[in-house]
């Protein structure tokens, strides 16, 4: 075999590792492990069918030659999307940085406080430039962050005014498009109308609830919409603004003239526009909407010594938790992106984003001039960055081109021009001359931008905003740098040891998959730019579709969808399309088995089906019997099944055909949750299995990193009944032939991201994608045989074997006075992120390792459980002043003058070997989350304030 084989790398153990932990395990050859973890009947018999595998090297010229075939054009197409500067100091010590994109979501607060940090400072950035008071922790895209404020006042609607018949949702003809398409997709399973219409002449009737506005409108138009909102409130109907975060620099923000709720995308504020995503939305609402919001919010608290720190709020609120009564089902969001985003404005503070602002309008301000003088007009009475102009399309469009400059043609005599950060006086007088060429007339060179303003006084905002210090200090490079680390060094990343997550696939995210993000050519195309100028992208993204439709055996993919959840939501509304076309008006039941992760639900609900949940037996496996009855039951009215596969128990199924046979045999279709795809790759699949529709994770499975919590690509791969309704967009269409509306704003979604699936499974191959599953089978199988003499295993398959993760039950430790989540803290001191506490039994630890740890990482882990245990041994119900229960120790506890505990400082800080050469600190000591709870702050504000 080649040594410089990525599989080489990707995969942890060696040769030698493996002979051992064959050993161990009780089996011959990794053949056998299969053989016995894999039903017979689903197994593959043949290699996938895909090109020979790229060595690393190769891969990175393949994806540079690739990447020249994108043009990269001036962009002035606007839509919510445009080109910004990246601050170095941010590209280079986090969007490059692993200590940064590899974190997990921050579940374990005491070990995730600098993103906890990082996060804060999003919010209170939202918080100020929108006038509002809470902001969450990210949403997808703006166009999902829309359909979300519709969803929470609907919910608010018929929930607290119990007003079930009031259906109509205004929406704004000044509506970015993909918005409204999004809008359109996710109103019509609820049984809402969008009623699409001019504000400024519309008047509202009783039976609305709400409506939605652009601000400023999508092409540039200024308006003031106090009176607007008045007239709503005057009727209890509410009222979201979807706002540009950079124009609120300079424009009354939408809290002050009476936004309930405010959306939009913080693309603009250093992130690269990607060819679509991803880009952190915002959501922001008022306190009295905290618990509706979708989406994670972060919160200070204190910690057991009573010091600041901080953690998720109202994890009791989070969407997904509340199943089939969920009005979202948002969980990865974009936490990267909200970390860069609210790093830009520490970077810039309020001097340096009103300097931003303010230049960006002189531009667009410079340029309506100019144009002015050439007889070109625009047709907007006051702008911010974009200005709409009457002109002749078809003879600025050949000339811009051959420019490289794209503009946004609007019909054949307007256009939009949007101006951004990166705008010089060079690319305003580039513009002038192409509309005079355009229209023959003389050219003229500016010499200075103008200095006049556009902004009706009634619109200028006087309020200050990021006053807080940490707006206020970072501003050079050797401080920001510091302060990046600073926070970093808080975080427990995959940088620092495993973490096994069951469910969440937490496996390498290789430096050659990442560093294609970096380059220009992929990084800075316009989602709307002509899909000529993308011919590297839409290659690149067809490859990665098909490389899907044969690992998952199906016939079409979409790679729209931004994360796992929006996959479901992308599926059963395919689903939905596909009875809907055969005149099945009526299938609209969907079976969920009760063990199913919480999206599920969610997503069911969101599409508008009954869910009915179907047993679960002792063993942990689908109650067949059950399933049989409520399937023949509801086979009038029966849409789906959702299934995961291998359970969300870590178990292949023997019967997972029989269950599939079943829903068929009734009118259903098999919606397949592809979270565990890891156990399945190039050993079985999706389609063999039975399912007619899949999603995957690619921030699982397909190594793109979590990102501390996003971002995600949840693509849906389907079959042949299923092709036609794959999703749109309203500008560059994609799909099927009878395809169904936008299901996220971009019409490839999170593209930019999706360069990372691409290159594992092109550098990987046919037989390292085969091996890799192997590998992360037998990983969870050594750490089975190694703990199950201490920790009860719950769930195996028919011959004793786990899939790709295991559940350890916790449950008997509560005798001893130790809870699961004592085992998860106390995991910390030992150098380790938790894995999955209580999902999917509550009182369990599902471990995941992947395949990319080696033998020694899984042996120090298994070493620390294995002490662990030992110390719950040691534990009494009488007196809990145990290392467990004090966990997890801080550098400031163990190097206190005075020591009050019954165990050494050895014990509390460096319980084994190893410890002791890689030691990582929690920051704080256990986050106190109900006293956050009580007493939520969501900004920057220091804590004295509000105690
Ligand atoms: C991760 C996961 C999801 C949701 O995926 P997101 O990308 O977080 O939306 C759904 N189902 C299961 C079983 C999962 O593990």
């Amino acid at each position: 075999m080649r040594t410089d084989a990525f599989a080489l790398r990707h995969i942890g153990p060696n040769e030698n590792d493996l002979q051992t932990m064959l050993k161990t395990i009780g089996v011959a050859s990794i053949e056998q492990l299969i053989y016995e973890t894999i039903p017979d009947d689903i197994r593959l018999k043949n290699e996938l069918n895909l090109e020979p595998a790229l060595s690393e090297f190769e891969y990175l010229s393949h994806i540079q030659n690739l990447g020249t075939k994108n043009k990269i054009f001036k962009s002035y197409i606007g839509l919510g999307y445009h080109p910004t500067v990246i601050p170095a100091v941010i590209q280079r010590n986090i969007f490059e940085n692993p200590g940064w994109y590899t974190a997990y979501t921050p579940y374990q607060a005491e070990i995730a406080q600098g993103r906890l940090e990082a996060i804060l400072n999003f919010q209170t950035t939202i918080i100020e430039l929108t006038g509002m008071e809470i902001a969450n922790a990210s949403l997808l895209d703006e166009g999902t962050a829309a359909a979300e404020a519709m969803a929470l006042l609907f919910d608010v609607r018929t929930r607290e005014q119990k007003k079930n018949n009031v259906l109509k949702f205004f929406v704004s003809d000044e509506l970015l498009p993909q918005t409204l398409s999004v809008l359109q997709t996710r109103s019509t399973p609820k049984g809402i109308e969008l009623v699409v219409g001019n504000h400024e002449t519309f008047n509202f009737s009783d039976d609305y609830f709400g409506a939605i506005l652009q601000y400023p409108g999508k092409f540039g138009q200024l308006y003031d919409y106090s009176s607007f909102i008045a007239n709503a409130h005057e009727k209890e109907i509410k009222v979201a603004v979807a706002a540009d975060i950079l124009s609120l620099v300079k424009l009354t923000p939408p809290g002050e003239f009476g936004a309930d709720v405010v959306v939009g995308t913080t693309q603009r504020f250093g992130i690269p526009m990607g060819y679509g995503g991803p880009h952190a939305a915002f959501f922001a609402t008022k306190e009295e909407y905290k618990r509706s919001m979708p989406g994670r919010i972060i919160g200070v608290t204190i910690d057991a010594n009573g010091n600041r720190a901080l953690r998720m709020a109202l994890g009791t609120r989070e969407q997904h938790i509340k199943r089939e009564k969920a009005t979202s089902n948002i969980c990865t969001a974009q936490v990267l992106l909200a970390v860069m985003a609210g790093m830009y404005a520490v970077y810039h503070g309020p001097n340096g984003l009103k300097y931003i602002a303010n230049k960006v309008h002189a531009s667009a301000v410079t340029l309506a001039d100019a144009l002015n003088k050439l007889g070109i007009y625009n047709t907007n009475t006051s702008f911010f960055d974009t200005i709409a102009v009457k002109a002749d399309a078809s003879k600025v469009k050949p000339v811009a081109e051959k420019h490289e400059v794209n503009f946004f043609y609007i019909d054949n005599e307007t256009l939009s021009i949007s101006v951004n950060e990166t705008t010089s006086l060079s690319d305003l007088n580039q513009i002038i001359s192409i509309f005079a060429e355009a229209i023959g007339k003389e050219c003229f060179t500016l010499s200075e931008a103008s200095s006049s303003n556009s902004i009706p006084a009634s619109l200028e905002r006087k309020s200050a905003f990021l006053t807080h210090e940490v707006f206020n200090s970072h501003h050079s490079e050797s401080q920001l740098m510091r302060y990046i680390k600073k926070l970093e060094r808080k975080d427990l990343s995959l940088n620092h040891s495993m973490i096994s997550l069951g469910s969440c696939t937490m496996k390498l995210n290789a430096a050659a998959e990442m560093l294609p993000l970096s380059m220009a050519n992929w990084n800075s195309i316009h989602p709307f730019a002509p899909i000529e100028q993308a011919e590297g992208y839409q290659i690149m993204l067809k490859k990665l579709e098909h490389q899907l439709n044969v690992v998952t055996g199906f016939a079409g993919t979409t790679l729209q969808p931004n994360s796992g959840a929006q996959g479901e939501y992308a599926g059963l509304m395919a689903i939905r399309a596909y009875h809907l076309s055969r005149g099945d008006h009526h299938r609209n039941v969907c079976l969920i088995p009760s063990s199913a992760h919480g999206t599920n639900p969610a997503s069911a609900a969101m599409a508008g089906m009954q869910i009915i949940v179907t047993k679960t037996m002792e063993n942990g496996n689908i109650d067949v019997e059950d399933l049989r009855v409520r399937a023949i039951e509801h086979k009038d009215n029966l849409s789906c099944l959702m299934v995961t596969y291998p359970s969300t128990h870590g178990v292949f199924e023997s019967a997972i055909c029989e269950i599939t046979q079943i829903i068929h045999d009734n009118g259903g279709l098999v919606y397949m949750d592809g979270a565990n795809m890891n156990a399945q790759v190039g050993l079985t699949n999706p389609a063999t299995i039975g399912a007619d529709v899949c999603h995957l994770n690619l921030h699982k499975t397909f190594a793109i990193p979590h990102g501390g919590g996003g971002p995600g690509v949840g693509p849906i791969c389907v079959n042949e009944k299923l092709v036609p309704f794959l999703p749109t967009n309203p500008i560059i269409p994609t799909g099927g032939v009878e395809a169904i509306t936008a299901i996220s704003a971009a019409p490839y979604g999170s593209a930019l991201v999706c360069l990372i699936s691409y290159g594992y499974i092109t550098m990987l191959g046919a037989e390292g994608l085969k091996k890799a599953t192997q590998y992360a089978i037998l990983n969870a199988n050594y750490m089975k045989a190694r703990l199950e003499s201490h920790y009860p295993v719950l769930y195996s398959g028919e011959m004793g074997r786990a899939a790709h993760e295991m559940i350890l039950d916790c449950r008997a430790f509560k005798e001893k006075g130790i809870e699961v989540g004592d085992i998860a803290k106390r995991l910390m001191d030992y150098g380790f992120h938790a894995p999955t506490v209580s999902f999917p039994v509550a009182g369990t630890l599902m471990i995941e390792p992947t395949e990319s740890e080696d033998k020694a990482e899984l042996d120090r882990f298994c070493d620390a459980l294995i002490s662990i245990r030992k110390e719950i041994e040691a534990a009494t119900k009488e007196d809990l002043n145990n290392v467990l229960h004090n966990a997890p120790h801080t550098l400031a506890m163990v190097t206190a003058d005075s020591w009050k505990f019954p165990y050494s400082r050895e014990q509390a800080a460096f319980p084994l070997d190893y410890i002791a050469e890689n030691k990582f600190w929690p920051s704080v000591r256990r986050v106190d989350d109900a006293y956050g709870d009580r007493n939520l702050v969501c900004s920057c504000a220091p804590i004295e304030a509000y105690i």
